[in-house]
C-alpha cells in the first residue's frame, strides 16, 4: 500500500520502519528533520510537507503527541484533509481525547475521507518489536483495509467499536498503567525503608499473583534509577487528563484514577515530565523524604 506517515517520533520512527519492512511504500513527515533521516535510513521517503507525505497515499498514519496536534495535522490548512483524495483512510494512531477523534472524523466525512482512532499500547519496546496492541475505533470495512498495515505493527490487534471508542480503550489502559507504576514505586520504597533488596524482591513479585508487564520490564531499570523514555510524563499526565475527561462525560467515578493523576502531575511539577513515567517512584521517593 502507498502510506503516508506524520509523527516520526519515539513510536513512530520504527512503526514506518516496519511497513517499509513488510513491502509497503511509506512517505513520511516530521516538523523535525533528524527524524526524516532516520526514515529514509529504514528505506522510506522523506516528504517536505503533511500534503506531500499524504500525495497519493491510500492510507494516513499520523502518531502525533496529542489532539492539537492532530487537530493542526488533520483538520489545519494543508492539512490531511485537505490534500488527501477523498477514499483516503485516515488511521489516528495517536492517544488524544475522544472527543477530537470524534471531530475528525465528522470533518473527514464530509471530504469523503475515512477515519479510524487507533491509539497504541507496548510502547517504545512494543513499537520496535512490531508488537503493540492496536484498539481500533471505527467502521468495520475500514478496520480490514488497515488490519494488513497494522499486522505489520502489532501482535493484538482489536475493533473495539464505533469511531472514539479505541481512544476510550485506549484511556482505560493508561490508567491501569499509571496505577502499577505508582504501585510499584511504593513497593519499591517499602522494600527500600525496611532495609531489604528491592531487586531481589521485585524478583519475586515478579513470579507471583502480582506479576504484570511492567514489573517485567522496567523492574531492573527502576532499582537502577534509570529514567530515560520510553514513554514520557508528559505524554502520561496527558493521558490521565484524558481519563478524568472521559469519565466525566460517561458519568462514572474513577477515584483510583483521580489519585494516580495527581501523583503523575507532581512528577511534572517537580520537573520531570521529560522522563520516561517510571520515573513516578521519584514523587513516591520524596513524599517519603527519601
Ligand atoms: P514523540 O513526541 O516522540 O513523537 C511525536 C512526533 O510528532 C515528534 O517527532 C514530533 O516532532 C512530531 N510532530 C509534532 N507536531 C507535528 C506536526 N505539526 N507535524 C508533523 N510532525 C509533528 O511521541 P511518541 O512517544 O512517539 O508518542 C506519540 C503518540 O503515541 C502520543 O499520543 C503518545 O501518547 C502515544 N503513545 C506513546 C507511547 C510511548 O511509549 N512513547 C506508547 C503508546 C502510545
Amino acid at each position: 500500500m502507498n502510506v503516508g506517515f506524520v509523527g516520526l517520533g519515539i513510536m513512530g520512527t520504527p512503526m514506518a520502519a516496519h511497513l517499509v519492512a513488510a513491502g509497503h511504500t511509506v512517505s513520511g513527515y516530521d516538523v523535525v528533520p533528524e527524524s526524516l533521516d532516520k526514515l529514509t535510513a529504514s528505506g522510506g521517503r522523506a516528504a517536505s510537507s503533511v500534503a506531500d507525505a499524504v500525495e497519493g497515499a491510500e492510507v494516513v498514519i499520523t502518531m502525533l503527541p496529542n489532539h492539537p496536534q492532530v487537530e493542526h495535522v488533520v483538520l489545519g490548512q494543508g492539512g490531511v484533509l485537505e490534500s488527501a483524495k477523498p477514499g483516503t483512510l485516515l488511521a489516528d494512531m495517536s492517544t488524544i481525547r475522544p472527543e477530537t477523534s470524534l471531530e475528525v472524523a465528522k470533518a473527514a466525512q464530509e471530504k469523503g475521507i475515512r477515519v479510524l482512532d487507533a491509539p497504541v499500547s507496548g510502547g517504545e519496546a512494543g513499537a520496535k518489536q512490531a508488537a503493540l496492541s492496536i484498539m481500533v475505533g471505527g467502521e468495520q470495512a475500514d478496520f480490514e483495509v488497515v488490519l494488513p498495515l497494522f499486522e505489520a505493527l502489532g501482535k493484538t490487534i482489536v475493533h473495539v467499536g464505533p469511531h472514539g471508542a479505541g481512544q476510550v480503550v485506549k484511556a482505560a489502559n493508561q490508567l491501569v498503567v499509571g496505577g502499577i507504576y505508582a504501585l510499584v514505586s511504593e513497593a519499591i520504597v517499602l522494600m527500600e525503608g525496611s532495609g531489604v533488596d528491592a531487586g531481589t524482591g521485585l524478583d519475586v513479585l515478579a513470579g507471583g499473583l502480582a506479576a504484570n508487564r511492567i514489573l517485567d520490564l522496567k523492574r531492573e531499570s527502576m532499582v537502577q534509577r534509570r529514567f530515560e523514555p520510553g514513554f514520557r510524563i508528559d505524554l502520561h499526565h496527558k493521558d490521565m487528563s484524558i481519563a478524568i475527561a472521559a469519565a466525566r462525560q460517561a458519568e462514572v467515578s474513577l477515584p483510583m484514577t483521580g489519585l494516580v493523576a495527581q501523583l503523575i502531575a507532581s512528577a511534572r511539577a517537580m520537573g520531570h515530565g521529560s522522563l520516561d513515567h517510571s520515573a513516578l517512584l521519584k514523587v513516591t521517593e520524596q513524599l517519603s523524604g527519601r
